[in-house]
């Protein structure tokens, strides 16, 4: 016989799925126990009740700590464990400072009973502080992938991961044998993806509003990894670019003398790339088949991130470089202050446009591996157009409000203004094939 849910279970249970909710439950248990530990260590312990209240406190704020991570943000992340106690522990200690000075705004400079700040004082803390848990402390309600542990990283080829975080439905891992972030397992073929629409504005969930218009403020980024690279070679000399798009880089790379082709896996971003004039081919450095020592400088530009097998690129750009060649990463840095803090709230994870995310070191490591010496390693800032922008903050929260605003600004004079930001979350890389 099938058991019924009577309707007062029903309703309970549908409250629960409500995050706010369960945030609610949680403080509320960590006050309970506050109070119950308080009176009972003061009451039949006969302790002291200053020394009780902070007993009382640490318990609760351990108590609310637990409940707010599994029970409100269905996390069950192993990885940043540290790192959310201390900025959890922080938060609280915030928290009495801050609720400290606004009660005396409140009292002593605008005259409210002490009793009634007190309260509006709570309710707006109990609402910045579920935001932060939310944004920066829990990776929210996230589920995983069954397989995500069993996925070898594509950087070293060890199978130990750990669960990093997840967006967009799929789980990122870290590999604990060389820090390598991925998105685990790795998504079948990516290539359907960087279509017409990635690149003219209308797609779902990623991409460009307008690509040669927002590339025009990296004009500066770009023509300062030319003037790295110049100094690195010693010479301008035939360059590869992969994952050239609509060819922005190597036109500014041919007008400073560089003999210049570049290829990308968009069949349309290639048609644009060739009615400028340059050569470019559709594919990818797996598929292409360049003869041995073709090029004196390849660089992947914002581009590794995209790879599901990123070494494979780079062992094949060794092969087409010539001796004392160079290749040049620029991607995210998984090891930046940015990236550390945020986690999958990071503007950068965008899975499945973003697949794997190197820190310095691990770079370092398999571009040494492969038969490179690294010769410069540096970030460089960006200069973006607002339309950019609010698209970037689309695809990082999926709020559709910034889309809207995209296409609003895209249309607008304001879209040619460049705006420099440097998060220093990206960084630059130049190594010599020895
Ligand atoms: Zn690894």
């Amino acid at each position: 016989m099938p058991i019924l849910k009577s309707k007062d279970e029903d309703m309970i249970s549908r409250l629960i799925q409500w995050r706010v909710m369960r945030y609610l439950i949680s403080g509320a248990s960590a006050v309970a126990i506050d109070l119950v530990l308080l009176f009972v260590l003061v009451h039949f312990f006969h302790m002291w009740y200053l020394l009780a209240a902070v007993i009382a406190f640490i318990a609760a704020v351990a108590v609310s700590f637990v409940m707010q991570k599994f029970f409100t943000f269905n996390d069950y992340t192993k990885g940043g464990i540290g790192r959310q106690t201390v900025f959890y522990l922080g938060l609280q200690v915030f928290n009495i400072f801050f609720n400290t000075l606004l009660m005396y705004v409140g009292v002593d400079l605008l005259g409210i009973p002490y009793l009634m700040s007190q309260i509006l004082i709570s309710v707006a803390m109990a609402i910045y502080n579920f935001l932060i848990y939310k944004h920066l402390v829990f990776a929210s309600g996230a589920t995983y992938h069954k397989d995500a542990l069993i996925s070898p990283c594509p950087s070293c080829g060890q199978i130990d991961n750990i669960v990093w975080g997840s967006k967009n439905n799929h789980t990122l891992v870290r590999c604990n044998s060389c820090g390598l972030i991925f998105v685990s397992p790795m998504p079948e073929e990516t290539a359907t993806f960087y279509n017409e629409v990635y690149f003219a504005g209308g797609g779902e969930c990623c991409g460009y509003i307008n690509y040669d218009r927002d590339k025009e403020p990296m004009r500066r980024s770009f023509e300062s990894y030319l003037d790295h690279m110049e100094s690195a070679l010693g010479r301008k000399g035939r360059l590869l670019d992969v994952g050239c798009a609509t060819g922005y880089f190597i036109d500014i790379a041919r007008s400073r003398g560089w003999e210049v082709e570049g290829i990308d896996i968009s069949e349309h971003a290639i048609e644009k790339g060739r009615a400028k004039g340059l050569t470019v081919q559709a594919g990818t450095l797996d598929n292409i088949n360049f003869p041995e020592k073709s090029f004196d400088a390849i660089t992947l530009l914002d581009v590794v991130e995209h790879l599901r097998d990123p070494k494979s690129s780079i062992i094949e750009a060794r092969r087409l470089l010539t001796e004392g060649g160079i290749v040049v990463v620029a991607t995210p840095d998984a090891g930046s202050l940015v990236a550390r803090t945020l986690k999958s709230n990071w503007h950068l994870v965008v899975p499945p446009e973003h697949l794997v995310f190197f820190n310095r070191e691990n770079l370092g490591n398999l571009l040494i591996q492969t038969g490179f010496s690294p010769v410069l390693v540096t970030n460089i800032g960006k200069h973006f157009t607002i339309p950019y922008i609010f698209r970037m903050l689309f695809s990082w929260q999926k709020l559709s409000l910034w889309n809207v605003l995209a296409r609003w600004t895209n249309k607008k004079p304001i879209s040619e203004l460049k705006i420099p930001i440097n998060f220093r979350d990206t960084f630059f890389v130049i190594a010599r094939n020895d």
